[in-house]
């Protein structure tokens, strides 16, 4: 009930007086037209982190959307020469008690030109709604001029959301907070990386290298999806990743398969029933002490579980699985375990090149991903353990004849490089509480809060070199196709998300 006082008061606030959110929807509204323009262009710049070329290309852009809007960006470069740099800005605001800094990456997945639909990756296009539900291509060149925009239309384009829609989103905020005089109340920091995409290799060694420029009581991190039901979402942790090549070697040579089958092993057969070792039918671990290490969920953060939507029913229909793993937990409990995942298996050939044949080798890669209280290279000794027990002689590299003559059964084991821990920051901090209120104010929806994100991000370089805490907001619609071909960007979404970081521009 509204107290008779209180109502008095609404009705005599000035119809002028907009809310910040009214402000920086009127100043998107005003300017959709210029926004997508310069979106496109940006989107037109090839993102691969190892393209050094283009990358740098991508930087400067940035610093000169930065400088479009006041700001005086610089790079912050790594020890490591032709390394991407990150780009950076910052915003004092006088008598700020906080330091927001606002992260998003520019670089993007490689990806294959040609298994895109009828579109390439760096020549972003509008489409009328998903391919999926038929979306259609609006026009070959550039954003039509309709005013204003249909909110549905997504941006096809490598990137579109992942995650340059971060870079746009924050810069955009900003730039409406500016125009429509909105007083920010925290100093706030921007920080663009190059090579989030190739597993953040030189991250660390920028934050060393600036750590005074990079201090911040927050880093506020814009990457990845909304939650599936369309709802806004606060993510406060996301797992770790690491990534484990493993070949388990046959015969040095190729043999034909009806004079040696039945005598000559298959590696294929040995590598599959190694990796069958690993995880029981209903896909749970079975490496010793794989769960071990994983540190259980606060109260908040259960409750904040049982109060996300229910939407893994929706979201087998649509992925067309009937059966799913966990013993019938829901994807957001199992997010927060650890996993082992097969992310590619090969051996001999298929398709057009296949003959009857026992192959030589046989090659799986494997993904660790990694929840808070996990060590990457415990959990990866873990593994490693696990396959020795199996009777395999663990080695690093190709076997010698000696070797071979030596162990019956060989597996050469590769750590990847770049892997890294999972972080997950508590949900009743008052910057995370903060956070929460900053996101709820901008929609009528309830918030989903999520204690970890199932992607990963290099979380843990962030904390363990700074001392602050990191928490995510997502922007990209879910089905944004993102680190596949058709990456898209619904178009409200990006909406949505300069309203969000707004409104975390200006926390009280
Ligand atoms: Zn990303």
């Amino acid at each position: 009930m509204i107290r008779p006082l209180l109502l008095l008061f609404i009705l005599s606030c000035p119809v002028f007086a907009q809310t910040t959110q009214e402000k920086v929807r009127d100043y998107r509204r005003a300017n959709e037209q210029k926004l997508l323009l310069e979106y496109f262009e940006f989107l037109s710049l090839p993102n691969i982190a190892s393209d050094v070329q283009n990358i740098r290309r991508n930087a400067t852009r940035i610093m000169e959307m930065m400088k479009l809007r006041g700001l005086e960006p610089r790079l912050l470069e790594a020890e490591t020469p032709n390394a991407p740099p990150a780009v950076y800005a910052e915003w004092k605001t006088p008598g700020a008690q906080r330091t927001l800094l606002f992260y998003a990456h520019y670089d993007g997945q490689p990806t294959d030109p040609k298994q895109w639909t009828r579109t390439l990756p760096w020549e972003p296009v509008f489409r009328t709604a998903a391919i999926e539900a038929g979306g259609q291509i609006v026009s070959d060149t550039g954003p039509p001029v309709s005013d204003p925009m249909n909110p549905e239309w997504r941006i096809y384009a490598r990137s579109a959301s992942d995650d340059k829609a971060g870079v746009m989103a924050i810069l955009t905020a900003f730039a409406a907070l500016r125009a429509k005089g909105v007083a920010l109340n925290a100093n706030v920091k921007f920080f663009f990386e190059g090579e989030e995409e190739a597993g953040s290799p030189h991250l660390g060694e920028i934050i060393r290298k600036h750590k005074d420029l990079l201090a911040a009581d927050a880093w506020i991190i814009c990457d990845g999806p909304v939650h599936q039901s369309g709802r806004k979402q606060v993510v406060f942790g996301a797992r770790g990743d690491t990534n484990v090549d493993v070949t388990v070697y046959a015969a040095k040579r190729p043999l034909h398969s009806g004079h040696y089958g039945n005598w000559s092993p298959n590696p294929a057969m040995m590598l599959a029933r190694l990796l069958a070792s690993m995880k029981d039918d209903d896909g749970r671990v079975t490496i010793d002490g794989w769960y071990a290490d994983a540190e259980p969920l606060g109260q908040a953060e259960l409750r904040a579980i049982a109060e996300a939507p229910k939407y893994d029913e929706e979201l087998k229909k649509q992925l067309g699985l009937k059966r799913v793993e966990g013993g019938g937990k829901s994807l957001m409990e199992l997010i927060n375990i650890p996993s082992l995942n097969i992310n590619g298996f090969g051996s001999g050939d298929i398709g057009a090149l296949a003959r009857n044949v026992i192959p030589t080798t046989a090659t799986a890669v494997l993904d660790l991903r990694l929840v808070k209280g996990n060590d990457q290279h415990r959990q990866t000794q873990r593994l490693i353990d696990h396959i020795k027990k199996q009777g395999y002689h663990v080695m690093d590299r190709e076997p010698t004849d000696a070797e071979r003559a030596q162990y019956p059964l060989i597996a050469r084991v590769n750590v990847r490089p770049g892997g890294y821990n999972a972080e997950r920051t508590r949900m009743d901090l008052p910057i995370s509480v903060a956070v929460i209120e900053a996101v709820q104010s901008t929609t009528p929806d309830k918030i989903v809060l999520l204690p970890t994100s199932g992607g990963s991000l290099p979380l843990s370089i962030i904390t363990e070199n700074l001392r602050t805490v990191t928490l995510s907001v997502p922007i990209a619609n879910y089905d944004n196709n993102q680190h596949a071909e058709n990456e898209n960007l619904r178009l409200q979404n990006l909406w949505d998300g300069i309203e969000t970081f707004a409104a975390l521009m200006t926390i009280k």
